[in-house]
């Protein structure tokens, strides 16, 4: 009931008018196209013409962007259980249908955390409000906050030398995040595991709330959330990030003596919810029983609009389906976009979807991911669950992405997926993530500075012709991608 109402509601505001295609008269007779049941020679010989007519129209078409301006501007960011989680589910079906695509949802039960109010101060020894936003799945404070000593740490092994000083107190991970380089990326990885695991770390130690250096090497005082995840050895405490000059104020304070900080959290955990995967679909010609999944997470946290993560996957994933079909393209398997659920505070629509499709998961060809920001393209992750079909894989994507080489499209990167379809890996899939720039990604990551003008129109649109050349390329070859 709640959603045929909420699509009676989406139906009636005003859905964007996707810009049209230009023209191409070269698909007008699609027999004029090169046969595609039985190609010869690599890849990228065989489809080098259709190759080029999907990069051209989708590179032209604002209709990804179109999509992410009403979906940031009209419904917001989307929480798991959020009133507007439900309407970006019911708008996501809407547009895929509009686009011909056939849609279903699929029910999937999600977690209800809501942040309310929160606050933070520096009470000596000097008066500061601090800039906070909760780590998701914190539980809040008593309702006056609680005011304690800091204790500032900057890796776990200070965190085990400082225990006698934590207990009552509340720890401050101080671990800043390296800059971003071309040749190791963001270290998300290494700094994030303090925002996962620092809360419970701290608490066996009798700390009474932790404060996390947002995770981000550049900052203008925006405090990023992102899930913290509670051990059940520990007692939970409350948990909060504090943006980078906070912290660093915060050490240099602690530096010369004792420092007092208030915290107030107001959040609380609610009964899990019913949400859904939602499915739109491109039926196979020759092989509809085989599937290539291509998919991003509807969901994000509960601030900004959630335009670079994850939108702008989203939409990726919705237009560069639509622009096969508008072009008249009819791939052997079936193109399915899975807008994920829940994958911020859950990923309870991934896990999800890899057990209501377990029987299918062996016809299942890929299962492709956008979850790094609608930036510009520049390859593919590639994991596949033993190292002989990992090898096939990636040299046959090599020689796919040759066909984009002029975007700038060459990486690729081994053994790693990404979170909504890496559980499908295990069953034998062949899954993998659109890399883009990274290089701003994490200075609006789970912010409310992830908004709809830091995604560039031309990068979103490369990033559909990117996924649409790749989605239809793996869905009409002759073999898999992991063949022998
Ligand atoms: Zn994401």
């Amino acid at each position: 009931m709640k959603h045929a109402y909420l699509l009676a509601a989406v139906a009636a505001c005003a859905t964007p008018t996707p810009h049209d295609l230009p023209q191409a008269p070269w698909i007008a007779d699609t027999s004029q196209l090169p046969p595609t049941a039985h190609p010869v020679g690599p890849l990228s010989e065989h489809y080098r013409a259709i190759g080029g007519q999907i990069v051209t129209a989708a590179r032209v078409d604002r209709g990804a962007y179109a999509k992410l301006e009403y979906l940031t501007d009209r419904i917001g960011n989307r929480l798991a259980g959020s009133a507007s989680l439900d309407k970006a589910i019911a708008w996501a079906r809407q547009a895929m249908t509009d686009d011909g695509l056939v849609t279903h949802t699929e029910k999937v039960m999600v977690p209800h955390w809501v942040r309310n109010t929160e606050e933070a101060e520096l009470v000596s020894p000097t008066a500061r409000p601090l800039r906070i936003l909760g780590l998701g799945g914190t539980i809040g404070t008593p309702k006056a906050g609680l005011t304690a000593p800091v204790v500032v740490v900057h890796d776990f092994a200070e965190l085990e030398a400082k225990a006698d000083a934590e207990k009552g107190a509340i720890v401050l991970f101080d671990v800043p995040m390296p800059a971003w380089t071309e040749a190791e990326g963001s270290h998300y990885g290494d700094i994030v595991k303090y925002r996962s695991t620092g809360a419970s770390a701290a608490a066996k130690h009798g700390a009474v709330a932790i404060l996390m250096r947002s995770v981000t090497a550049r900052s203008l005082r925006t405090p990023h959330t992102g899930a913290l995840r509670y051990a059940d050895d520990a007692p939970k405490i409350p948990a909060a990030a504090v943006t980078t000059e906070d912290a660093a104020l915060i050490t240099r304070l602690a530096s010369h003596g004792p420092v007092t900080v208030h915290l107030r959290l107001g959040a609380e955990k609610l009964d899990d919810v019913e949400s859904a995967n939602v499915i739109g679909e491109l039926a196979g010609s020759a092989l509809p029983d085989e599937v290539v999944v291509i998919g991003g997470h509807i969901d994000s946290w509960d601030v900004g609009q959630g335009a670079h993560d994850d939108g702008a996957g989203i939409v990726t994933m919705m237009h560069a389906l639509a622009t096969i079909k508008k072009l008249g393209l009819h791939p052997r398997r079936t193109i399915r976009v899975v807008c994920f659920v829940n994958e911020e505070n859950g990923v309870r629509g991934a896990k999800a979807y890899a057990a209501d499709h377990a029987a299918e998961l062996g016809r299942t060809a890929f299962a492709l991911e956008s979850d790094s920001g609608g930036f510009a393209p520049r390859g593919f992750t590639l994991q596949a669950k033993d190292a002989e079909g990992m090898h096939r894989a990636r040299a046959r994507m090599a020689d796919i992405i040759s066909l984009v080489k002029d975007l700038g499209v060459t990486k690729l990167v081994e053994n790693f997926s990404g979170t909504d379809v890496e559980p499908m890996v295990e069953s034998g899939v062949v899954a993998g993530e659109l890399v883009t720039d990274g290089r701003t990604y994490f200075d609006i990551h789970h912010t409310d500075a992830d908004t709809l003008d830091k995604v560039d129109p031309q990068e979103l649109a490369d990033d559909v012709a990117v996924v649409a050349l790749v989605a239809f390329i793996v869905a009409d070859m002759p073999g898999r991608l992991d063949s022998p």
